[in-house]
C-alpha cells in the first residue's frame, strides 16, 4: 500500500525495470530490454505525454550504429519509407554570391552503406512507441513525482500511482526529475543560441545531401528529408532565432538567399520552432538501483547531430550490461553490475561532448582569423584521406567498441 500526490491510499505496483521517460531514448530502452530479454523483463514506462507527440518539426540523423540496433529491434524496415539515406555530407562556409563553397566533403558510404539517416522525430517515437505496445511494454501516460531508493528496490510515485522496482532508469530528458534526485553535481552551462528548426519543400532533389553551412551568425545545416523536403536546423543568436521564428516571410527570404542556388523554390511547410542551446553532463550515469540515460544523463550541443545517437548508444550498453546479468539470475540494478554502464559511456560522451563544445566555439566565432583558420582546418581534413575515413567512422557510430546492438 502506499499514498499518492493526493493523500490517496492505494496499491504498491511491481515492476523488474521502470523506465521514466517515453522519448526516443526511453522507448528504445524499453523495447531493447524486452527483446533481449525475450520478454523475460516485466518493463514499465511511464511518460505524461506518451502518443501525444504527432506534431513538430524536429528531425534527427541517425548513424549506422543507431539504425543497426532499430533493424536489430524489428522497426528498421517498417521506418525505412520514412527515413532518408544521406548520401553524402559537404561543410563549408557561406558567403553572399558564394553560396556553395563546401571545404569538407564526406564520400557517403561506410561499408558500401549510408552513413547515415534522417527521420523526423515524431515518426521515430511513434514507431517506437507502436513496438513497445506489441512487445509487451507496460506503459502509463503519468509523470513520476519523486523516488526513493532502497537496498534492494527502488520506489517511485506517480501522479496516480506508486511503483516498486529492481532499476529505475531516468530517460526523462534534459529536466530530469532522476537526475536531479541523484546527482547534485552536474557539468552545465548555456550557450547564448538557440536552435531555429523548419521543414522546407522544395523544386529540386537534395540527393541525399546533407549540408552545413557556417554562417556569420551560427551553423545552418540543410539535412535531407524523404521527398523534396528538407530539414532547416539554424543555431543563431536568439534575436535573430526570435526575428525569423515570428516571421515566415522574412524566413522565407532568407533561405531563399541560401537556398535557390541549390534546391530552387522552396516553401515553409510547418510553423518553425525554437529551442534552447545547453550542456549538461551528469556526474554519474549510474548509482546503486537507478541509471541515467540519454538527454537525462547528457546534452550536448547538436552541430554535429549527435546527441541521440549518444543516447542510443546509452540504450544498447544499459540494455546488454542488464539483460546480461538478468538471464543468469543475477541482480541487474546493484551498484556493482550498473557501474560497468557508467565506466562504458560515461568518458565516452563526455569526450563526444567536450569536443562538440569545443567545434561550437571554432564555428561560432566571427572573427576573421578564425575564419581563415576554420577555412584551413576543413581544407586540410579534406585531403587528408586517413582523417577523413576516421571522422566518417566515428560519424557512422559502428567503431571498433561498439556495443553489440550496434554491430
Ligand atoms: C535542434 C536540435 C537538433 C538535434 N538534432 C539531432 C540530430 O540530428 N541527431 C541526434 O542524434 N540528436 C539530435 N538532437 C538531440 C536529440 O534531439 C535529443 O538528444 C533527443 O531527442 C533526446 O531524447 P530523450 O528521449 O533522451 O529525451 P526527450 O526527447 O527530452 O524525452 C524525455 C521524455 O521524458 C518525459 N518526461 C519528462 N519529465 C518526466 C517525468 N517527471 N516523468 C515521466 N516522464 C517525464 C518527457 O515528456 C519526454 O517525453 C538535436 C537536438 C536539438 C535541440
Amino acid at each position: 500500500m502506499h499514498q499518492n500526490a493526493g493523500g490517496k491510499v492505494g496499491t504498491l505496483n511491481k515492476a523488474d525495470v521502470l523506465i521514466v521517460g517515453g522519448g526516443a531514448t526511453g522507448l528504445a530502452l524499453a523495447l531493447a530490454l524486452r527483446k533481449l530479454s525475450c520478454g523475460g523483463l516485466d518493463v514499465m514506462l511511464c511518460d505524461p505525454a506518451l502518443g501525444s507527440k504527432t506534431q513538430g518539426p524536429r528531425s534527427t540523423a541517425l548513424a549506422q550504429g543507431p539504425w543497426n540496433m532499430l533493424d536489430a529491434l524489428g522497426i528498421a524496415s517498417g521506418l525505412a519509407c520514412l527515413a532518408q539515406p544521406i548520401s553524402r555530407m559537404e561543410i563549408g562556409e557561406w558567403r553572399p554570391g558564394d553560396p556553395l563553397g563546401a571545404n569538407l566533403t564526406f564520400g557517403g558510404s561506410v561499408g558500401g552503406r549510408p552513413v547515415g539517416y534522417m527521420v523526423f522525430l515524431r515518426d521515430l517515437e511513434a514507431a517506437l512507441h507502436k513496438a513497445c505496445a506489441e512487445a509487451g511494454v507496460r506503459m502509463v501516460c503519468e509523470p513520476v513525482l519523486s523516488l526513493t531508493i532502497h537496498e534492494s528496490s527502488a520506489f517511485a510515485t506517480l501522479r496516480d500511482s506508486a511503483w516498486r522496482s529492481r532499476l529505475v532508469v531516468g530517460a526523462d530528458g534534459g529536466k530530469s526529475v532522476v537526475a536531479t534526485t541523484f546527482d547534485s553535481a552536474p557539468r552545465e552551462w548555456s550557450y547564448d543560441r538557440r536552435a531555429l528548426v523548419v521543414t522546407i519543400s522544395h523544386e529540386h532533389d537534395h540527393d541525399g545531401v546533407a549540408t552545413q553551412y557556417f554562417m556569420e551568425d551560427g551553423p545552418l545545416a540543410v539535412l535531407p528529408m524523404s521527398g523534396r523536403r528538407s530539414s532547416i536546423v539554424w543555431t543563431a543568436r536568439p534575436e535573430t532565432c526570435s526575428r525569423l521564428a515570428g516571421s515566415p516571410e522574412a524566413l522565407l527570404d532568407t533561405l531563399r538567399e541560401i537556398l535557390i542556388p541549390r534546391l530552387g523554390q522552396i516553401v515553409i511547410d510547418e510553423q518553425p520552432a525554437t529551442f534552447p542551446l545547453g550542456f549538461r553532463m551528469a556526474s554519474r550515469f549510474a548509482a546503486h538501483r537507478v541509471a541515467l540515460a540519454g538527454d537525462a544523463a547528457h546534452r550536448v550541443h547538436p552541430l554535429a547531430g549527435q546527441g541521440l545517437n549518444l543516447g542510443l548508444r546509452d540504450v544498447a550498453v544499459l540494455a546488454e550490461v542488464v539483460v546480461d546479468q538478468a538471464v543468469e539470475g543475477l541482480d541487474f540494478g546493484s551498484a556493482d553490475t550498473l557501474r560497468r554502464y557508467d565506466e562504458h559511456r560515461r568518458f565516452d560522451v563526455l569526450s563526444s561532448g567536450l569536443a562538440f563544445d569545443l567545434l561550437h566555439r571554432v564555428f561560432g566565432a566571427r572573427s576573421a582569423p578564425a575564419g581563415a583558420l576554420r577555412r584551413l582546418g576543413l581544407q586540410i581534413t579534406d585531403r587528408t584521406s586517413a582523417l577523413k575515413r576516421l571522422l566518417e567512422a566515428e560519424a557512422s557510430g559502428v567503431t571498433g567498441a561498439s556495443p553489440r546492438l550496434f554491430r
